[in-house]
């Protein structure tokens, strides 16, 4: 418990949501709140936008930003916040997905008028696999949104969680007056385009109070009256366990943009959301923070932007004991010990290279090759992290070497890419067939660039009409006969995991009906 006051102070989390529903928005609030940054308009935006570039040249702008954006650090109110960025591309989700592994907690940012998108589904259900607290941010609500209470029926119902609203917004779009606190009974009231100030907080201790109807006029007063009563039977006060069970999430109105509600969000965050979290592993037990000795995984790499160097950045989650600069770390992976002599961290958004990071920290750790994503550092134990799955891929093709000289290069860069992360490769099993699974079209034109740009190889991709790539356990001798029959059709993964690409979901279906004693998962752990 050497640590325990570093431990806790602090809070990593993640802000998620669907492209164009705001996360850039709250994020520049937030790193305002926290002093990190002094003007709006100072977080780019990690999107690839369409237009004018082509879009590798795109990728490779966003690849720069994403460097700068990966973790952003700050303090607010002696809370020590760890805040990571995920893509926005819904192409790059599953870099987004392990970033999520690598969290304690996220807010998930909702757009008043669209309500759950695409996006938002997918990335609830990873953090449903985790039991990840949600605090759910209702945005735009300067805009003609859907009606709060549709919303919230909305949400539970397509994401599957139980919501617990603490604010509670008086009409939205131009009549938009403002949130009612729940919890600290205030009322907040909302001026387009001004920046939120604590004067125009008016504390309303009864709601019966004829203050409210001068301040909001007397029909927004009655409907507000009457919400909170619907409300405050239906929910009753808010159970933090709940949420730190990842069981109901807290929802909060507001406007990113207006910099309104983004305060009370951020005060409940540093008081509700969880400090440093226990990590599941290979052996029985967890290690919790507060053990004393080193651990942490690599959660996401990033190649240098820059050909001619081919060091990397791997992000290392600290989960227990210290991290220390020039201290020799066990790979377990490689079962070799490695040493950092230029470790940095975020703070402020400029890269220092620092002596120590603790619990919920994310160091940036220069590499020449020796990471994998997933890989597990200790200080001498041989344990590994789980929780870091691949999920089948959406669009697989088959790798084509253009230049048969280039093979080596080819094997090297297929090797290092999907190291990072970047894409899935298949090899097919007994056979040299190499096939790269995806989740987006844009991810193919990342690697064909790359191969050519850092490791001078040319290829072209064959698409091929696979539905999913299902990994496959049970019984030896019936996985052996599988694997016989099924050659064409069964692939390994990048640690030699056999997996079989079914062509449609029916094929699946037939083969799980004709093989009971063998498994198929969607993701590779199980
Ligand atoms: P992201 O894709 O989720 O990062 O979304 P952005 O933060 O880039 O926001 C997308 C667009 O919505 C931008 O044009 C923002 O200015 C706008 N936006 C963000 N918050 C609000 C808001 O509260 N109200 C309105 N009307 N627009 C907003």
């Amino acid at each position: 418990m050497k640590y325990i006051n570093e431990i806790n102070r602090r809070k990593t989390f993640a802000i998620i949501s669907h492209p164009d529903a705001g996360k850039t928005t709250l994020t520049e609030k937030f790193l305002l709140f926290g002093g990190a940054i002094q003007v709006a308009g100072a977080v780019k935006s990690n999107k690839i936008k369409k237009g004018a570039t082509s879009d590798f040249m795109e990728i490779e702008r966003q690849r720069g930003i994403s460097v700068a954006t990966s973790v952003m650090t700050f303090e607010y109110k002696d809370t020590l916040i760890n805040l990571l960025d995920t893509p926005g591309h819904k192409d790059f989700a599953e870099d987004t997905y392990r970033t999520l592994t690598a969290v304690d907690s996220v807010i998930l940012v909702i757009d008043s008028v669209n309500g759950v998108e695409e996006q938002t589904k997918r990335l609830m259900e990873v953090c449903r696999m985790r039991d990840t607290p949600v605090i759910v941010f209702i945005n735009k609500m300067d805009r003609d949104g859907k009606f709060p209470f549709d919303l919230l029926d909305e949400i539970e119902k397509e994401l599957n969680i139980s919501l617990h609203p603490l604010t509670w917004p008086i009409n939205s779009g131009k009549e938009f007056k403002g949130v009612y606190n729940l919890y600290d009974k205030s009322l907040n009231l909302f001026t387009a385009g001004q920046k939120s100030t604590e004067e125009n907080s008016v504390p309303i201790h009864d709601l019966a109070e004829s203050l409210l109807d001068k301040t909001v006029g007397e029909r927004n007063a009655n409907q507000l009256r009457e919400d909170v009563e619907l409300i405050e039977g239906v929910y009753g006060e808010l159970d933090p366990e709940d949420y730190l069970q990842g069981i109901v999430a807290p929802v909060f109105f507001g406007s990113a943009v207006n910099n309104f509600g983004v305060k009370e969000m951020l005060d409940t965050f540093i008081r509700i959301a969880p400090t440093p979290e226990p990590r599941h592993t290979s052996i029985e037990t967890d290690i919790k923070p507060t053990d004393d000795k080193f651990s942490g995984f690599i959660f996401k790499i990033h190649a240098n932007l820059d050909p001619r160097h081919r060091d990397r950045i791997a992000f290392l989650r600290v989960c227990s004991g210290k991290f220390e600069r020039n201290k020799s770390y066990h790979h377990v992976r490689l079962d070799k010990d490695v040493r950092f002599n230029a470790p940095y961290s975020f703070m402020a958004r400029q890269k220092e290279v620092i002596d120590d990071a603790f619990p919920g920290d994310v160091v940036g750790l220069f590499d020449t090759g020796n990471f994998k994503i997933g890989d597990t550092l200790t200080e001498g134990e041989n344990f590994f992290f789980t929780g870091m799955p691949s999920f089948s891929p959406e669009i697989f093709k088959e790798v084509v070497n253009k230049d048969p000289m280039k093979t080596k290069q080819l094997e090297k860069g297929l090797r290092q890419l999907t190291d990072e992360g970047v894409a899935q490769l298949f090899t097919q099993h007994g056979g040299n067939r190499k096939i790269i699974g995806c989740v987006g079209d844009l991810q193919f034109e990342v690697i064909q660039y790359r191969l050519l740009q850092e490791y001078g190889a040319s290829v072209n991709f064959v698409p091929l009409a696979f539905y999913k790539a299902c990994w496959i356990t049970g019984d030896k001798k019936k996985v052996e006969d599988f694997v016989r029959f099924k050659q064409a059709n069964v692939m390994e993964d990048k640690d030699g995991n056999l997996v079989y690409l079914a062509q449609s979901e029916w094929f699946l279906n037939t083969e799980r009906q004709n093989n009971p004693d063998i498994q198929f998962h969607f993701t590779s752990e199980f």
